[in-house]
């Protein structure tokens, strides 16, 4: 059974004050069909706007994140984002009747309690997953890493430490709703006094007060109330990482392994992700490979070539044009051993490894003429060898060979191209001698 998207049961809403304005909002939460995602409305603004929770949407990152289309933005984010992506809630309309979601006490417990109130309900269409395959990364300049690797489930790990290391702490979870909402939703917003002072004195955080975020001033931690945890901050950030990697818009099958992380290396993180996903979507394209008497399966190619893992680099052969031309296919996976060290982070398939391909399906036509197997074939030579396009894990590589020239029965030449999704990727004009084993 495929996991299914999920929105919430019924509309549910609550008041309270806007961080940056001081002044009373009103957010609600409605029901939204499958493959719809998150998105916020202004109820506020003419004609009642939205916007999608999507990082193409993503406008800044000081301090918190904000979204926005055309000149419509929402600020602050994360917290509403963080809570509906870890208790499952895929598809909902988040209504505002301002530029922001209530602060609630700083944390995204206000949120959960909300979305507990709607109920979370299956719908019928399969969630969308994007699975981590290789490690990716995103650094800043100011120490911030995250590196997500793969794993069949969304875990975070994240190290958080403030000035001169003071409150270092760790913590590490699989992101699931009884988690987060134990853990990680209440924890709450801090900040450190010398960076708050500034903004309290411009009047940019008019809502801001200790009852909705906790300040750190030197070793003294204030708040209304006491440390909800004693790692309370190292949770804050798991909490923020979640919100803006919701920004992905599908589901994460990987671990972030985070080190002093922040509103803007998550979001790179989030856009790296999206990137990638893109890219597969595009390769992704399926075709149908013939099977049957015009080619040869996997067994009868290795009856045909001597070579074997690592090395063979055919999968099977789909079509004998005439005798002398033939398409191969190979499909590449990221299990491919050479993408360990080519190169690590960024896969590409190296070119040497396409041409040996291209020379595995050139003898297959050559063994097939002589009718023998009893011969090795060497290369002497590739000429007009050319890497037009990268090819990445998850391609299907076609491989077209046609034997141009045969002296005799030990020399030969045939002139070859690899084909991934309707592209020429290389091509290579191959030169092999026949001799006995
Ligand atoms: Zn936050």
């Amino acid at each position: 059974m495929p996991e299914l998207q999920q929105t919430v049961g019924k509309t549910a809403g609550f008041s309270g004050t806007a961080l940056h304005t001081g002044e009373k909002v009103t957010l609600k939460l409605y029901p939204a069909p499958a493959d719809h995602g998150i998105k916020f409305k202004r109820k506020d603004l003419q004609d009642e706007p939205t916007i999608d929770a999507k990082i193409e949407n993503l406008k800044t990152v000081e301090r918190a994140t904000t979204i926005g289309e055309g000149p419509v933005r929402v600020h602050t984010v994360e917290h509403v984002l963080a809570a509906l992506w870890a208790m499952g809630v895929d598809n909902a309309i988040v209504e505002m009747d301002a530029n922001e979601p209530p602060i609630g006490d700083g944390s995204a417990q206000i949120y959960v309690d909300l979305i507990k109130k709607a109920g979370v309900t299956a719908q019928e269409e399969p969630r969308k997953f994007f699975d981590a395959r290789e490690t990716m990364h995103a650094e800043s300049k100011t120490g911030a890493l995250l590196i997500l690797l793969p794993d069949d489930k969304f875990r975070v790990s994240c190290t958080q430490a403030g000035p001169n290391n003071r409150f270092a702490q760790f913590f590490s979870m699989e992101v699931t709703p009884a988690v987060f909402e134990r853990e990680i939703a209440p924890a709450r917003t801090f900040v450190y006094y010398e960076d708050v002072m500034p903004l309290m004195d411009k009047n940019l955080i008019k809502g801001g007060s200790l009852e909705n975020a906790i300040v750190v001033r030197g070793e003294a931690v204030l708040s209304k109330e006491p440390l909800r945890f004693p790692d309370e901050f190292v949770r804050h950030k798991i909490l923020d990482i979640i919100g803006d990697l919701a920004l992905v818009g599908r589901r994460i099958r990987g671990h972030v392994v985070a080190v002093k992380p922040g509103h803007a290396t998550n979001a790179e993180l989030a856009r790296s992700i999206t990137r990638e996903q893109t890219r597969r979507s595009a390769v992704a394209t399926p075709r149908t490979i013939p099977t049957g008497d015009g080619g040869l399966d996997t067994d009868q190619v290795m009856q045909i070539l001597p070579h074997r893992f690592p090395f063979l680099m055919v999968d099977r052969i789909i079509s004998f044009e005439t005798e002398t031309k033939c398409v191969g296919v190979k499909t590449v996976t990221i299990n491919e051993p050479f993408f360990q060290g080519h190169f690590p982070g960024h896969p590409v398939m190296p070119g040497v490894m396409q041409v040996e391909a291209m020379a595995q399906v050139a003898s297959i036509l050559l063994f097939k003429l002589a009718k023998t197997t009893s011969r090795i074939g060497y290369f002497m030579s590739a000429d007009a060898v050319k890497f037009r396009k990268p090819v990445l894990p998850g391609d299907t590589i076609f491989i077209h060979a046609e034997l141009t020239k045969s002296r005799g029965e030990r020399l030969a030449k045939a002139k070859c191209h690899c084909v991934v999704n309707d592209a020429i990727v290389s091509e290579a004009e191959l030169m092999f001698t026949f001799l006995d084993k």
